[in-house]
């Protein structure tokens, strides 16, 4: 972690925001990550300086040198988390310095420079402050904030980038609406891979994201929502989808997780769920899970319910297991207890309907 003391965020206000009519029209039914707010955060690393010229500015393109190494060798890192309004309209996010921790965690992954915790959490208390107005306040909705680290050095060379830009952008997100009574169709991605032991799999990196579209792209072509990927050396034990962590309940309440063994990613929601379903008196086991083990758990009844979690939506139900040689069905297919228990106790903190209990809110 670098040792710069943090410095505050200087503010340029944006000269023509979007007015209160358009800002109404974009935020009625926003398509995700599609709607952007006024303004973004930035900040600028270069190697021998630090950190410098942290600022609020009004959101534009990015001028950028066509050889900027981000854009041939993926050196970049990000992150997503969410702006709740609670009915009092005050603003909280939720866990940032978790986001921080693993922005950092990334950023070393990556051999890019790490943001102090700091900066991170200033920029994004600037940001949503100057863009509270997009914050919605409609159930479910909240504004999700897309913290980024680029390698803007133009070189191609085959080496860490000495230049670096930090950037926040926000998006007003609606209320995710679930499948409806049936739960997601999962393809079990069986020739492809997400991550290696060694490789970025536990890093929030873009290669990681762009490995992952063929695969999504089989399991449209399957039927299915989402892809589920096994682990690579052996194909045999369960590992994450492409953007949440998977949960599996037994029929005697027990969860089930896959520990974060460093090909994962370790949500912020992964860990809170396990947080709340231990103060809820259940049982957790974060450890390999063999895909036989959820197979044949799913046929013999003792698995009773699957479902996947992560910032975007929360909970996913998981009704279908679908691969080349099996198509199984978890229970009869429809959302089960546990996962709706864990997105209404998740929730009711978030959007302060209960107490916050482990402090896991940050007000802004
Ligand atoms: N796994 C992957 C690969 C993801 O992209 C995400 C979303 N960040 C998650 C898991 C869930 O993480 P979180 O709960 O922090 O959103």
């Amino acid at each position: 972690m670098e040792t710069t003391t943090p410095a505050p965020f200087t503010v340029i206000p944006n000269r023509r925001p979007a007015s209160d009519e358009e800002r109404w029209l974009a935020m009625e039914d926003p398509v995700f990550g599609k709607v952007f707010t006024d303004h973004m955060a930035r900040a600028t690393w270069r190697d021998g300086e630090g950190w410098t010229q942290r600022r609020i500015v009004p959101l534009a393109p990015l001028p950028m040198h066509p050889g900027a190494a981000v854009l041939h060798y993926a050196q970049q890192a990000f992150e997503g988390l969410k702006a709740y309004r609670h009915e009092d309209d005050s603003i909280h996010l939720f866990r940032p310095e978790r986001n921080a921790a693993r922005l950092a965690a990334s950023a070393r992954r990556l051999a890019l420079p790490e943001l102090p915790a700091e900066d991170f959490l200033a920029s994004l208390e600037e940001l949503v402050t100057i863009d509270q107005q997009w914050v919605p306040g409609t159930p479910g909705a909240s504004l999700y904030l897309r913290p980024l680290l680029i390698a803007t050095e133009p070189s191609l060379l085959v080496q860490p980038s000495d230049e670096v830009d930090y950037l926040v952008t926000a998006s007003p997100v609606g209320a995710y609406i679930a499948t409806g009574d049936q739960g997601a169709s999962i393809w079990v991605s069986k020739g492809y891979h997400r991550a290696n032991a060694g490789g970025t799999g536990e890093a929030k990196t873009a290669g990681n994201y762009a490995a992952s579209m063929l695969p999504q792209l089989e399991a449209k072509a399957h039927g299915c929502q989402q892809v589920l990927f096994l682990d690579a050396k052996e194909d045999r034990y369960v590992e994450e989808l492409g953007g949440m962590n998977l949960m599996a309940v037994r029929a005697d309440g027990t969860v089930l997780t896959p520990s974060l063994s460093g090909t994962i990613l370790p949500g912020v929601t992964r860990d809170s769920i396990l947080t709340l379903l231990k103060d809820s008196g259940r049982t957790v086991e974060e450890r390999d899970i063999e895909l036989a083990e959820i197979l044949e758990g799913i046929e013999a009844g003792e698995i009773v319910e699957l479902f996947a979690c992560g910032t975007a939506a929360v909970v996913t139900a998981i009704g279908r297991l679908v691969s080349d040689d099996f198509d199984v069905t978890v229970g009869d297919g429809s959302p089960g207890p546990v996962g709706a228990e864990m997105v209404g106790a998740l929730t009711d903190i978030q959007y302060g309907r209960a107490e916050d209990t482990h402090g896991w809110l940050h007000r802004v």
